[in-house]
């Protein structure tokens, strides 16, 4: 995947079959499906793949033990399977967990392990294993630092996790290779019209001063939390589609909650489950439920949110974290539906939903990581019929994500490229210096930012540090202290000059800065 070729070949195409704009998992997941029905697909994100929400998960592929308490079971039927299918297409990115519920009362062991017993019963066939109601002891050897007073016993059940900038690249990827054409760093800023239809976009190079004028026979808004901006474009009367609410994580050591365990807390304050599950040698702990009035391109956690995770976590672990613990802290927008009654966002909707405007445009928001391939199908049968085009059937259910492959096992280190690690490992080969880790304790290395920067249209030292690698998400003063030397090898790569490595290098640190909790005083 290659920027630049990616822009010749819009001269080639003069009128795409499907346009789509925004590069996250609903994106992403259209662009792959249509590209695969032999449809040309042309996929334009204003920053980086995965730059908006879909970086910014508890990265859980699950159907959402939450949604089957407030009685959603179809969402729940509908995420378990693509769970599975998930699982299956893409075993270099994905893997099972098990998560542990603590109980303090007879009660809800026996309520939360009916209740999970009932999740495991509705993914079927695509069962990962059964629910396990476990002792006081139990429970405590598999989560040592676990706060023993009135500890009853648990429930241990299983689910899905994954890295999600990841697979957002493994999605572009295997788009690409299907035929599509992506470009990061290209914002649509107007809709192009003919008699009041929707025949194209005007896009905006980010990166030169250049903008293109695109025609497409149908259009599909992609944007997540953003949908209503180009909503607005179409019509500067139509109404609100979404409402943002904002979920944060912290980052830990993992000595604040060794072994292999995830924890689930059933019920905070709020009425939410919170998490703590390993990733990537770290402990990601969240998530809140804030609603917002405000979008921004880069949101930041507030203080407030902050304060409440730490609560709930040290009210269960004999380990208790302190702002001085937290590596780093990122915040996510979640695109949630507008509906007229919708009253608290932690009770709103996580389904998503379609809707085809007078002027064809069509709009897809809400919905999951998880469910990312039954939208697109879902958005992709919509364009088809919008567009007339040639009616082919969805084929997305069994198709290998790029680079799976029965021989690459999770964990292992470059396991998350699939076949592509063999690349990464051909260069460390030829110098071995490449192999060297780019920060003290992570294993990320200089050959993995040559292979990102030719092969994934990583463009800037953040694309690097924040979704190629995950460093700013794990440690964000390592990601800062690693932004200069980044930013000297990707210039070499991308013959960029001494000036671009300055601006890299601070605007960067810049953004860095809102990841370190220390930095956030106040409600901002
Ligand atoms: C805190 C939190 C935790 C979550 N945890 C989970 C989880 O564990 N499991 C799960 O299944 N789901 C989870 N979700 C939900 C999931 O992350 C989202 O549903 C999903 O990422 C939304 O993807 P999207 O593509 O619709 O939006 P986004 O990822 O936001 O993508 C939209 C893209 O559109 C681009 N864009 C906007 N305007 C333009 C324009 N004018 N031109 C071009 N591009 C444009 C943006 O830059 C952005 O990249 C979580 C969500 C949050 C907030």
């Amino acid at each position: 995947m290659n920027r630049n070729l990616s822009i010749e070949a819009l001269g080639k195409v003069p009128v795409w079959d499907i346009i789509v704009i925004g590069g996250g998992a609903t994106g992403l997941g259209i662009a792959v499906d249509a590209a695969q029905r032999g449809f040309r697909v042309l996929l334009l994100e204003k920053g980086d793949f995965a730059k908006g929400t879909s970086s910014r998960s508890t990265k859980l592929v699950h159907g959402g033990v939450r949604y089957l308490a407030q009685g959603n079971i179809k969402l729940v039927v509908e995420a378990l399977r693509e769970r599975g299918f998930l699982l299956a297409n893409a075993p270099h990115l994905t893997r099972i967990q098990q998560f542990v519920i603590p109980v303090y009362s007879f009660f809800d062991k026996w309520f939360y392990g009916i209740g999970l017993a009932i999740y495991d019963l509705l993914s079927g066939k695509l069962s990962l294993g059964r629910t396990k109601v476990m002792g006081r002891k139990t429970v405590l050897s598999e989560i040592p630092f676990l706060k023993k007073d009135g500890l009853k016993g648990g429930v241990a059940y299983l689910d899905g996790q994954f890295d999600d900038a990841r697979l957002a690249i493994t999605l572009a990827l295997t788009a690409h290779e299907q035929g599509a054409v992506l470009i990061n760093y290209m914002c649509v800023s107007a809709l192009v019209k003919v008699n009041g239809k929707v025949t194209g976009v005007t896009v905006q190079d980010e990166l030169r001063d250049v903008h293109y004028n695109l025609e497409s026979r149908v259009v599909i808004n992609a944007t997540g939390v953003f949908v209503d901006s180009i909503l607005d474009m179409d019509n500067q009367a139509s109404p609100a589609a979404v409402m943002p609410s904002q979920g944060v994580h912290l980052v830990v050591d993992k000595a604040f909650f060794p072994g292999n365990q995830a924890l689930m807390i059933p019920k905070t304050k709020d009425g939410r489950v919170l998490f703590a599950l390993p990733w990537q040698e770290s402990i990601v702990i969240g998530t809140t439920d804030t609603p917002l009035n405000e979008i921004r391109e880069e949101p930041v956690a507030l203080k407030s949110e902050i304060d409440f995770i730490i609560a709930q976590f040290n009210a269960y672990s004999q380990k208790p974290i302190t702002y001085a613990d937290i590596r780093s802290v990122f915040a996510g927008l979640r695109p949630l539906v507008k509906t007229s009654n919708s009253g608290s966002t932690a009770m709103a909707s996580r389904d998503h939903t379609i809707f085809v405007s007078g002027s064809n445009l069509i709009t897809i928001t809400g919905g999951k990581w998880t469910t990312y391939r039954k939208m697109a199908k879902d958005a992709v049968n919509n364009a088809a019929f919008v567009a007339k085009l040639p009616v082919i059937k969805c084929k997305t259910r069994k198709l290998k994500l790029h680079g799976a492959s029965g021989s690459i096992h999770y964990g292992e280190r470059f396991s998350s490229y699939g076949t592509d690690a063999v690349h990464i490992k051909q260069l460390i080969q030829q110098d071995p210096e490449l192999g060297m880790p780019i920060a003290e304790g992570h294993s990320y290395c200089k050959a993995e930012i040559i292979w990102s920067v030719r092969e994934e249209m990583a463009m800037t030292v953040e694309d690097i540090l924040a979704r190629r690698s995950r460093l700013l998400f794990l440690d964000a003063e390592k990601a800062i202290a690693a932004a200069l030397p980044v930013a000297q090898l990707m210039a070499g790569l991308l013959n960029e000059n001494e000036d671009w490595i300055t601006h890299q290098v601070k605007s960067f640190h810049e953004l860095a800065g809102g990841y370190i909790a220390g930095n956030i005083f106040s409600e901002n």
